[in-house]
């Protein structure tokens, strides 16, 4: 089960940013942020004034809701990259970008996030030649992921593969839509994370 409800928009409105939840529909002008870019609800419009916490709470929750996992898998993920050598905010963005359901929808066999999630769990991907149907599985440098032969006609495929010319592919990663197949050239960098986010924010929501 998806964590994402349907009203997917108004999440891209309250984070006051695109969050791209929607595949094709984020690049048009049917875009519910595009049109009405304040927070839902009847004070929407108003200018309020956020404390500290507050906005340390919704640098959690724009995360969170862009990679699209629950609460307690994030803290999961935070404490991970807590106990992990390198700076905890970019561990956590690394450990969410190498999701192979982030991935998927990266390289463009995906339309959105959570149609990647949707394709990977019903074994429409190989990694390294194995059949891998756990979102959540982090690829590591050099991993090789390709759609499974007898899934490379269906539709949402196809229609991802045609719709990706709309974005680019990520720098830590190759794709070759062609053999339907995309390498990982390297781990991401921090540069290489486009969402545009204060992760010291969220070590210090954690840390509170
Ligand atoms: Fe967000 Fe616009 Fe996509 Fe809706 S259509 S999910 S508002 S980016």
């Amino acid at each position: 089960m998806s964590c994402i409800p349907n009203s997917v928009c108004k999440m891209c409105r309250r984070e006051n940013m695109k969050l791209f939840l929607k595949g094709d529909r984020c690049f048009t002008d049917k875009c519910s942020f595009e049109r009405r870019p304040y927070p839902p609800g009847q004070h929407g419009q108003q200018r309020l004034k956020f404390s500290e916490f507050a906005l340390q709470l919704r640098e959690k929750q724009k995360t969170k809701r862009y990679y699209g996992v629950y609460e307690k898998q994030f803290a999961l993920y935070f404490e991970k990259a807590d106990k992990s050598k390198g700076v905890t905010g970019t561990e956590l963005l690394r450990l969410l970008e190498t999701r192979l359901d982030n991935v998927v929808y990266s390289l463009g066999f995906a339309s959105s996030r959570r149609e990647g999630r949707h394709l990977v769990k019903h074994n429409h991907f190989l990694v390294n030649g194995q059949r891998v149907n756990i979102p959540s599985y982090n690829v590591q440098k050099g991993d090789v992921i390709e759609v499974k032969e007898s899934s490379r006609t269906t539709n949402k495929v196809m229609g991802a593969i045609e719709s990706v010319k709309k974005r680019e592919i990520p720098a830590w990663l190759e794709a070759d839509h062609g053999a339907f197949k995309g390498t990982v050239k390297d781990m991401p960098a921090r540069e290489n994370i486009t969402l545009a986010v204060e992760e010291n924010m969220i070590v210090e929501y954690y840390s509170r």
